[in-house]
């Protein structure tokens, strides 16, 4: 099999003689046949093809068949965001009267979606912290789980899961681990190598890279023995009466999630991608193996240069020797460990908002890991609601800023830090 460059380079589109070089954009809602029963035999999954971009359009099928292809799985979606994508990635196998396992690290929006709006829809969640060990995570199992979910690379606190781990304790138990792998990408780890069943992305983060669309996507490894253990997944294992008793197990075999995701889930839900939005992540692929390197080689400088400034009370970046999560960064992000870090000031509340206003290439945004270098203080910015104490509840150090370097020249983004720092503790 080719290198991971060149796989990010040419994999998802194969142009053949006389076709365009660059993915094309199918920019059509439908797709023309020619007698009733072929649309027919579409509609009772007998056949495959295009009728209909919420379920499936060539553009977006081409993308999600290049990321599939660096992530190792066996089939893909592209979802219109990152929270469409860990939703589907639940609900797919988890419903009314059903429990998950996550950890409690995990970003923001998704801690949001497992703990307060999926239990309004019956499905009960324990949150565990990252390092729990074995007998915590087996404590935590009930008869109802259905998974267990984590981040590769955690959102803010930059925490790398131990995903052999995590994949062998829910695997004793019948269980498949969901790995969001946003920040890692594929180009820095490939949770399927360590057991993951399941990879889900916001690529809106450093897939795009651009900062130009939002989107995510779902990846199936189609290692999970679904049929395995009777009764645990009866919406794979048992017949679907919306598809004329259809079992997804007996027809797709080891693509039986991905495809209930795309003819269940999206046909029912929507949150499909743009072709459009495809055409950008392609792009973003493309040049993801250089740009993952580089944002991780610049994310380790800046983090080292922040180590010994006395300003500075701490700094997270797995990348660093000191680091609590060194040894399984090396593990696991052998090649870098992406452009995110942390870190906290000395000087206090006051001090932190003059050193933001003063940055100047460095720019204030919720957003994060794209070229642009950017900045968030969570106790200021998207958690400005929460208490100092609700804060560390929430696992965010008050005075954590979280840091996105971006393609710029690091010795510039260094620059940047110590001129902000000087005029905060001028004012
Ligand atoms: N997962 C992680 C790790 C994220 O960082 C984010 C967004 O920041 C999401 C999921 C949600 O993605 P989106 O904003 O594309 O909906």
């Amino acid at each position: 099999m080719a290198k991971i460059g060149t796989r990010c380079v040419h994999a998802g589109y194969s142009p053949k003689k006389g076709e365009p070089r660059q993915l094309p954009i199918i920019q059509s809602t439908t797709f023309k046949y020619e007698t009733s029963d072929q649309m027919g035999r579409l509609f009772d999954l007998e056949d495959s093809g295009y009728f209909y971009t919420r379920l499936q359009n060539p553009t977006v099928d081409a993308v999600a068949a290049q990321l599939c292809d660096l992530e190792g799985g066996v089939g893909a979606i592209l979802t219109s965001s990152g929270q469409a994508a860990n939703l589907f990635a639940v609900i797919n196998i988890a419903g009314a009267g059903d429990h998950v396992i996550a950890a409690n690290n995990i970003y923001g929006g998704t801690f949001n979606l497992l703990g307060v709006t999926l239990p309004k829809f019956g499905i009960g969640i324990t949150f565990l912290k990252a390092d729990a060990s074995n007998e915590e995570i087996e404590a935590a199992i009930r008869p109802n789980t259905k998974l267990v979910f984590g981040e590769t690379i955690s959102n803010p606190g930059v925490e790398v899961f131990d995903i052999e781990r995590w994949a062998a304790v829910a695997h004793k138990n019948g269980l498949p681990l969901i790995i969001d792998n946003t920040f890692a990408t594929p180009c820095l780890c490939r949770p399927f190598e360590w057991g993951a069943d399941i990879v889900t992305h916001s690529t809106t983060k450093f897939i795009d890279g651009h900062g130009v669309s939002v989107g995510g996507a779902v990846v199936d490894s189609g290692n999970f023995p679904w049929d395995r253990y009777s009764g645990k997944f009866p919406g794979l294992t048992t017949p679907d009466a919306s598809y004329h008793g259809l079992t997804y197990t007996k027809k797709f075999g080891k693509a039986a999630y991905i495809v209930k995701c795309t003819t269940h889930l999206m046909r029912d839900l929507g949150s499909m991608q743009s072709p459009q939005n495809a055409f950008y992540l392609h792009l973003g692929l493309q040049t993801l193996h250089l740009r993952m390197a580089r944002h991780s080689e610049s994310a380790l400088k800046v983090a080292k240069w922040l180590e010994q400034c006395p300003d500075v009370a701490w700094v997270r970046y797995p990348g660093l020797e000191s680091d609590p999560h060194h040894a399984l960064a090396l593990k696991y992000c052998p090649d870098g460990c992406s452009g995110v870090l942390c870190f906290g000031l000395k000087g206090g509340r006051g001090f932190d908002k003059r050193f933001l206003d003063a940055l100047k290439l460095t720019t204030i945004e919720t957003h994060v890991a794209d070229c642009h270098t950017c900045v968030l203080h969570p106790a200021s910015h998207t958690h400005r609601q929460l208490s100092d104490e609700q804060l560390r509840e929430a696992g965010i150090a008050p005075d954590l800023i979280r840091f996105s370097v971006g393609l710029e020249d690091p010795e510039d983004i260094i620059e940047d830090l110590k001129q902000a720092l000087q005029c905060a503790k001028r004012a």
